[in-house]
């Protein structure tokens, strides 16, 4: 299977001139791209950075169905600068299931705060929070990410540190739904770039990258589009 890279622009850049212009780079096969909300009606990517569980009285939000119509296939759930701001396990348990109900792909991210012994137990807690309910056929159609949050924006981790907390999510995964591990795909994020990106990329366990920062720098990204092109 073709590796992918994920974009999360996150809250970037300042102008939708600027948007258009990264977005025309980066806009590949097995690329998805997270642009900020306000330009998803001008560029039509594939990805989103968030999702409401509802419409209607929900004053700021943006149901599945808004962003399906414009073309949108893939959507953040999860993401530790959200659950930083207060998202909860339980909003985001809601978020999964009603992106999964009108057929679009969350990808899961899921990852401890602090380098150090407690992750498995982070990895247990946020797992079968965020999976509460969600049916076996629906966990098969989620991306996970394994995203540690000491390694955003500074300093990657490394592909062994990385395929070992994923083999723990592996086993997490089976307790909860005893399918084999081959049914699920992993994702790593956490300051990959073109130099280290075919490190991680080249492991099976590894389908593909949550990219923050590089996403910005189109020299660079275009760099990591290509090194994950050849894998
Ligand atoms: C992220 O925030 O999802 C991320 C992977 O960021 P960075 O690549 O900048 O570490």
């Amino acid at each position: 299977m073709k590796k992918i890279l994920i974009a999360n622009w996150k809250a970037n850049p300042a102008t939708l001139e600027e948007a258009r212009r990264l977005f025309e780079i980066e806009n590949k096969e097995n690329v998805i791209i997270c642009p900020p909300a306000i330009y998803i009606a001008e560029l039509r990517p594939n990805g989103a950075q968030d999702v409401f569980w509802k419409a209607g009285a929900h004053t700021g939000q943006l149901s599945p169905e808004m962003l399906a119509q414009f073309g949108v296939t893939h959507i953040l759930v999860g993401h530790s600068e959200r659950r930083a701001i207060g998202e909860t396990d339980e909003q985001i348990n809601k978020k999964l299931k009603a992106a999964l109900s009108v057929g679009l792909t969350p990808i899961l991210l899921i990852g401890e705060p602090e380098k150090g012994p407690a992750r498995t137990d982070y990895l247990i807690d946020q797992l079968t929070r965020d999976l509460e309910g969600v049916s076996t056929e629906d966990a098969k159609k989620i991306l996970f990410c394994y995203e540690p949050v000491w390694a955003i924006g500074n300093q990657a981790s490394t592909p062994e540190y990385a395929k070992k907390a994923i083999h723990e999510m592996h086993g997490i995964l089976e307790k909860i739904y005893h399918l084999p591990i081959t049914i699920y795909q992993f994702l790593y994020g956490g300051s990959t770039n073109a130099e280290n990106i075919e490190s991680f990329l080249k492991n099976s366990e590894i389908s593909g990258a949550v990219v923050g920062g590089a996403s910005l720098r189109p020299e660079e990204f275009k760099k990591m589009i290509d090194i994950t092109a050849k894998l």
